[in-house]
Parts: structure tokens; sequence; C-alpha cells
């Protein structure tokens, strides 16, 4: 299938879990994809490496998206390497994806894990936004990766769930602000999902409580995700999509 020919997508946190999958199901499917990562470059030259290989387009870019100014320097970046590999500018696709979920209590969290936590989860993505605005043809496509964290009550998480709230708040507004343009803006919650961010300790539990009764897979989130991105999912904007086999229903 080539749904996203002529695509331009960005994946953030793409390196490796939920992101990875993303970045890599959108380059088998035709779309050029700026593969961001935060730290591992090697696992992100790999991803790309993958995409080439079977045929797509793909380049690697990092960031600390938590810094506003590395979020500025990664669209320039960007921008320069879209000239290299599509001849023109813009942007069709963003995913925001990268995210941080430290396990603490409200009696736990310090300031500086709060802070980290927003930076991350909240901050990343509204600027990521703002750089993408001007440079997101209509049309255009943004999902933002939310969690099943900021609707079921998480008391360990509960920094985590704020900044997750706040994620699907954005995405609200944003799908309003932006609709006039055919671009679509909408969120994903995933539930207990198989990546290193899954705590072993509540695996068995979460799993107890998902319908389909096992842990979600990367794959089965980026299926939603990809579907998103999509033409077909036109006529939905301002959502917040459970991707979760059905956990806590
Ligand atoms: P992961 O830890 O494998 O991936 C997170 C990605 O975010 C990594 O690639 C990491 O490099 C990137 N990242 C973290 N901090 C960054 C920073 N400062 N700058 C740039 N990149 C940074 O976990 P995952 O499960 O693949 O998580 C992907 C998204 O899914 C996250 O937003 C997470 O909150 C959400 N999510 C995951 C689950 C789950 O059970 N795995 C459940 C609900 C929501």
């Amino acid at each position: 299938m080539n749904r996203f020919k002529g695509k331009v997508a960005l994946v953030t946190g793409a390196s490796r879990g939920i992101g990875k999958e993303i970045a890599l199901r959108l380059g088998s499917e035709g779309a050029t994809v700026a593969v961001h990562f935060n730290r591992n470059e090697a696992a992100a030259a790999e991803i790309v490496r993958e995409i080439s290989t079977a045929g797509g387009k793909a380049f690697a870019i990092g960031a600390d998206v938590s810094k506003t100014s590395e979020v500025a320097s990664m669209f320039d970046t960007l921008d320069r390497e879209l000239e290299v590999h599509t001849g023109r500018r813009g942007l069709d696709i963003v995913v925001n994806n990268a995210g941080i979920s430290p396990v603490l209590t409200i009696e736990e969290t310090t300031e500086g894990q709060f802070d980290e936590i927003f930076a991350v989860n909240v901050k990343a993505p509204f600027f990521v936004i703002q750089h993408a605005v001007g440079r997101i043809r209509d049309d255009g496509r943004i999902i933002n990766v939310s969690s099943m964290s900021a609707v079921r009550a998480r008391p360990t998480l509960v920094a985590y769930a704020a900044s997750k709230a706040a994620v699907n708040g954005m995405t609200l507004a944003l799908a309003q602000h932006l609709g006039n343009r055919g671009i679509t803006v909408n969120a994903v919650a995933p539930g207990a999902t198989d990546t290193d961010m899954l705590p072993d300790s509540i695996r068995e539990m979460l799993k107890s409580r998902v319908a389909l009764g096992r842990i979600g897979t990367a794959s089965d989130v980026a299926n939603i995700v990809v579907f998103l991105a999509s033409q077909d999912a036109g006529w939905l904007t301002g959502q917040l999509l459970h991707a979760s086999g059905g956990q806590e229903l």
C-alpha cells in the first residue's frame, strides 16, 4: 500500500517503542519520514536504514524536545533536510510521541521531576506544534500520543496523568483552531503497551483489565496512529481514541 506517497511525516521519539513502529509503518506506506531521536542516534539510523532498504525515504533528526531552543533548531534542520530529500519544505503529518512516565506518587514527586515531566510531555508537543503550524500543509494531520492515565485513576503516575490531560486539552483547542485548513488534530491514548516504558510490576494487573485479554504491542498502537494520519480519517478531529484493547471499560 502506498497511502502516504508524497506525504512528509515527523515522528518524535521514534528511535524505539511506539514511535519506532509509527515511523516504520509510515515509511513502508510511502511517506518521507523524519525519524526524531533524543540520544540514541544509532537506533534512529537503523530505522532510517530499514525504511530506505524497503524502498522508502527517511532521515534522522536529533533534539531534546523538552528544550524550546532545541525544538527551534530541529525545525531548521528539518527544513534543510526536506529540501535535500523532497526538493521543498513543508510537512503533512506530525506525531508527538516522545514522552516520559516516572512512577511517582504525589508525596514522592519533587518540583524538578514535575517540571521535567511537563517539559517533555506538554511543553515539547506544544512548541513542536507551534513550529509545525506554519509548515504543515492544508489537510495535514497532527496526532498527539496521550495516555489512558489521563482518564483512569493512576495514583502512582499523578504528574504524568496531569501532563497527558494537558495534551488532551491542547488537542481539542488546536482541532478547532486548525480545522478551517482541513488539518485534523487528534490524540491517541494507549493502554498498557509492551515497551521499555511499561513497568514490569503492573503488567499482570493491567492485563487482567483488558477486554481483549493481553497487553498491547507497539504495533497495535501504531495501527491506530497511522489510521488517524491517513486520508480515511479526515472526518475525525478533536478526538481522543483509546488504543487499549478495551482496557478498564
Ligand atoms: P519509550 O520509553 O520506549 O519511548 C519514549 C520515547 O520518547 C523515546 O524514544 C525517548 O527517546 C523519547 N523521549 C523521552 N524524552 C525525550 C526528550 N526530552 N526529547 C526527545 N525525545 C524524548 O516508551 P513508549 O511506550 O514507546 O512511549 C511512547 C508514547 O506512548 C509516550 O508519549 C508515552 O507516554 C505513551 N504511552 C505509553 C504507554 C505504554 O504502556 N508503553 C501507555 C500510554 C501512553
